[in-house]
């Protein structure tokens, strides 16, 4: 029974689907801090890919700035190997992933192969008003990647961030209200 295997603290293997700005990264960020379950984002994946300056990271940033969809076989690809890591025993959490039915036949077929299974789909609903007004504030700390919002979720101390005290915070460029809208399409 899943709610036991939960509450046991078993590893658990879950789906979050949702809008941007649902708070997929909010939940999954909570439960990798309760419970050691991994967040594997392939979105802060992709950003860190372009952050290091990678092949991958150039080809992906221009889709990305756009608002439009990375090719499946490189998020695939990023997925199939990140399963591969040690760190991931005590259960992962997708968020980002997949995004499309050729992504969840891929992963269906990976799983099936490195003898994992899924155990929970998780779907998180907002309305596209709500989601808009919160894209467009939120923002996150460079250095530990907190979460924050100019109105909804301001740090206690201005311009500090609560988790790791750091003064440096980023905006992502698609989080403008113009690419939000085709994200949501
Ligand atoms: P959001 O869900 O808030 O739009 P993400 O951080 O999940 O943001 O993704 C940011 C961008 O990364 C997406 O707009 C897309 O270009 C790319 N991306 C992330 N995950 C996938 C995926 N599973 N398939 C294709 N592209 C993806």
């Amino acid at each position: 029974y899943k709610a036991d295997q939960f509450a046991r603290g078993e590893a658990m293997n879950i789906v979050l689907l949702g809008p941007p700005g649902a708070g997929k990264g909010t939940q999954a960020k909570i439960l990798e801090d309760r419970r050691g379950i991994k967040q594997l984002s392939t979105g802060d994946m992709l950003r860190a890919a372009i952050a290091e300056g990678s092949d991958l990271g150039k080809r992906a940033k221009a889709v990305m700035d756009r608002g439009e969809l990375v090719s499946d076989d490189v998020v695939v690809g990023i997925i199939a190997q990140r399963l591969d890591r040690p760190d991931v025993t005590r259960g992962f959490i997708l968020d980002g992933f997949p995004r499309n039915t050729a992504q969840a036949e891929a992963l269906d077929k990976m799983l099936r192969k490195k003898d994992l299974k899924v155990d929970r789909v998780i779907e998180i609903k907002v309305e596209d008003e709500a989601l808009i007004a919160r894209i467009a504030g939120r923002y996150s700390c460079a250095r530990c990647g907190a979460a924050y919002h100019d109105q909804f979720a301001p740090p206690r101390k201005p311009g500090i961030c609560d988790n790791c005290g750091s003064t440096q915070f980023v905006r992502r460029p698609d989080d403008n209200p113009a690419v939000v809208r085709d994200r949501l399409k």
